[in-house]
């Protein structure tokens, strides 16, 4: 056999459980044991899990400040026919972990990447929360620093569909405490914690009832948390904001209704229809 006859091999990306070991699936256990070497993010963590349920597969470590060293290595051994495995230390690989150089490396290189679907915090936490699901906005971790925070937060005051982010212990009440200071406290909020573990706990209410239950409760701030928000109420098609009334204002002290109407169309993204009725209350009150 050739060198070019010989098979490539495979990348798995396996999800592993976000607590519960049990939540593991009979194929990601399957694939775990037939591949030649799994990466993981932290290989103590993952020896645990593995030796759990009697996997002895060779183990190598991926992590944030090493993925893309590693990435070229192992690119390498899938070309020459080994078969690789990826976990993160809880859920679904790439999904706010490591992960995305490799998968990006390895389909460049044409090598075939296969999901081992399974576990995943921001799923777990959508499916229990009773806010809408048919649109989700995922935003993982917020920026650390308040300024940074509250800006992103400030971008989506807008965002119409529901708002999810991960969130860790040491920041969650500062985090709700902004979430309050800039979509407002009356947002229906669910915070679910440690799911899948002995202290789950999944809260329902408004910003302000949610952050005024962590200030009472400091061990609702213990964990690994996922705060999802209800959108913003979708904009009425026919609102007028102050800007775009001004912009029809001007256009109209210059050109005939029907001409302003159009042009402050293009220039706001508003309807034609709605800004010529308010064109005709513009006139009348002249
Ligand atoms: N890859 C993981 C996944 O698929 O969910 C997420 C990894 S990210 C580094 C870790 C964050 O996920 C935690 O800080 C928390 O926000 C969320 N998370 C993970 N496990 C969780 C759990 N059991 N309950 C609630 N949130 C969890």
């Amino acid at each position: 056999m050739t060198m070019s006859d010989k098979r490539a091999g495979v990348l798995y990306i396996v999800a592993t459980p976000i607590g519960n070991l049990q939540d593991i699936s009979a194929r990601a256990l399957e694939v775990l044991k037939a591949v030649s070497l799994i990466a993981a993010e932290d290989t103590r963590h993952s020896r645990k899990l593995l030796a759990h349920y009697g996997v002895a597969t060779a183990l190598q470590s991926v992590h944030e400040h090493n993925e893309r060293d590693v990435t070229e290595r192992l690119v390498q051994k899938l070309l020459a026919g080994v078969d690789v495995a990826l976990v993160s230390d809880a859920g679904t690989p790439l999904i706010s972990d490591p992960g995305f150089h490799l998968v990006r490396s390895a389909r460049q290189a044409g090598i075939r990447v296969v999901p081992v679907p399974g576990p995943s915090a921001l799923i777990a936490a959508l499916s229990v929360a009773g806010l809408p699901t048919d649109r989700f906005v995922f935003e993982g971790f917020l920026p650390s620093r308040q300024v940074a925070r509250r800006q992103r937060l400030q971008r989506l005051a807008a965002e119409t569909a529901t708002l999810v982010f991960y969130e860790s212990s040491h920041r969650i009440a500062a985090c709700l405490a902004d979430m309050v200071e800039c979509l407002g406290g009356s947002r229906e909020a669910t915070l679910a914690r440690e799911l899948t573990k002995t202290f789950e706990t999944v809260l329902t209410g408004t910003l302000d009832e949610l952050l005024a239950q962590l200030q009472a409760d400091s061990h609702q701030q213990k964990g690994e948390f996922v705060v999802m928000l209800q959108g913003a109420a979708p904009r009425d098609p026919a609102a007028i904001d102050t800007a775009s009334e001004q912009v029809l204002a001007v256009l109209l002290s210059e050109l005939p209704l029907k001409q302003a109407a159009a042009l402050a169309a293009r220039i706001t993204g508003l309807s034609k229809n709605v800004l010529y009725e308010q064109g005709l209350k513009l006139k009348d009150k002249r």
